[in-house]
């Protein structure tokens, strides 16, 4: 089928167009340079940005797709977990069009389209395990059949997308952190410092608050720090930890893949070490395009046309769910 999607969680307005499983279209329109000046998301400028640019990305997303909008089927759009004035947004608008069009309106679960970017390349063998590594989630589930996960364990307090944003921030790298980051390392020594890994050999669940406080005490302490090695050197622990409770879950969980999913699943390093671990464990790995890994629709489209096929449907409304992730459990 043909499944118009649009996300609005967060301060990227997307809107794709997927048919029979292939990305037509994939619009990101990012509001960054908007929210620059303030160093940081604002809900109020997100929410009025998503609205203004809201017709045109549809627009261009169509155009971009060459499908005529009478041959959408289904609309899915992000239902939560997200701020809730750029979530109205796109739930006002998948709703107009769901009406316009007399087409169902599927509400997606902003976790589990992370986790469906994997299966946009292809099937998804289950049982998985997935690590999710975003901006506000860090956590490990294992997906036992279709919309069944169970938590393994989560962060304790900051995601890792988190910590990279507020390392990068710290050493002057900018916003959005994670690929300042990856740059900055590449001319670095990952063996430089050794920053602590926190929970590294502890159960399932992760932390990442005390890594930033390490950083930043060991540049107060440092007399000429080379930028490039904290970079390097905190990545490092970062992907160390990360991958090392993957290992752990699967000694301890009978899966067929392991999927990543989520804006951190766009580091090279870690897509690197993941697909190497799936190789000496003998299980497949799901390592999506990058483009597929940060905020998009099409991700929203493949959990939509999923949940579509399992016969699920709401046409007269849709209530946001702007703390609660199906995946996960509840927001942080
Ligand atoms: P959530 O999905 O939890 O609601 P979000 O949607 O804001 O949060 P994403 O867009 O999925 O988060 O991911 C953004 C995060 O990914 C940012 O913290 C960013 O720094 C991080 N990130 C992006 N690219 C990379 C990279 N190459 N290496 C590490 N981190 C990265
Ligand atoms: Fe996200």
């Amino acid at each position: 089928g043909v499944v118009l999607a649009i996300e609005t969680s967060c301060d990227d307005t997307a809107v794709a167009v997927v048919a029979g499983g292939r990305v037509a279209a994939n619009v990101v329109r990012s509001q960054a340079a908007l929210h620059a000046p303030f160093g940081g998301v604002v809900p109020e400028v997100a929410a009025r940005a998503h609205d203004a640019a809201m017709v045109e990305v549809v627009e261009e997303a169509l155009a971009e797709s060459g499908i005529d909008a009478h041959e959408v089927e289904a609309i899915a759009v992000t239902k939560g977990p997200g701020l809730p004035g750029s979530l109205v947004v796109g739930v006002g608008a998948a709703l107009g069009l769901a009406v316009g069009l007399d087409r169902p309106l599927i509400g997606v679960d902003h976790m589990e389209g992370h986790l469906y970017a994997a299966t946009i390349e292809g099937p998804v063998a289950l049982p998985a395990l997935s690590l999710l590594v975003s901006g506000g989630h860090s956590e490990l589930v294992v997906i036992e059949a279709p919309f069944r996960y169970r938590l393994l364990g989560r962060t304790r307090d900051d995601a890792a997308g988190e910590a990279f944003d507020k390392v990068a921030r710290i050493l002057g790298l900018g916003f959005p952190g994670g690929p300042a980051i990856e740059a900055a390392a590449r001319d670095g020594r990952p063996d430089a410092i050794r920053f602590a890994r926190a929970l590294r050999n502890q159960g399932f669940d992760l932390s990442f608050s005390g890594i930033k406080t390490e950083v930043a005490r060991y540049l107060e302490g440092a007399r000429a720090a080379e930028v490039a090695d904290v970079a390097a050197s905190f990545q490092e622990a970062v992907v160390d930890v990360l991958v090392a409770k993957l290992e752990r879950a699967l000694e301890s969980e009978r899966v067929e893949t392991v999927v990543i999913g989520g804006g951190v699943a766009a580091n090279g390093p870690l897509r690197e070490r993941v697909a190497e671990l799936a190789r000496a464990r003998g299980v497949g790995a799901h390592i999506p395009a990058r483009s597929l890994c940060a905020d998009n629709a099409a991700m929203i489209a493949a959990a939509g046309a999923a949940r579509l096929v399992a016969g699920e449907h709401a046409v007269d409304g849709l209530d946001i769910e702007p703390t609660r992730s199906l995946v996960g459990g509840d927001d942080h």
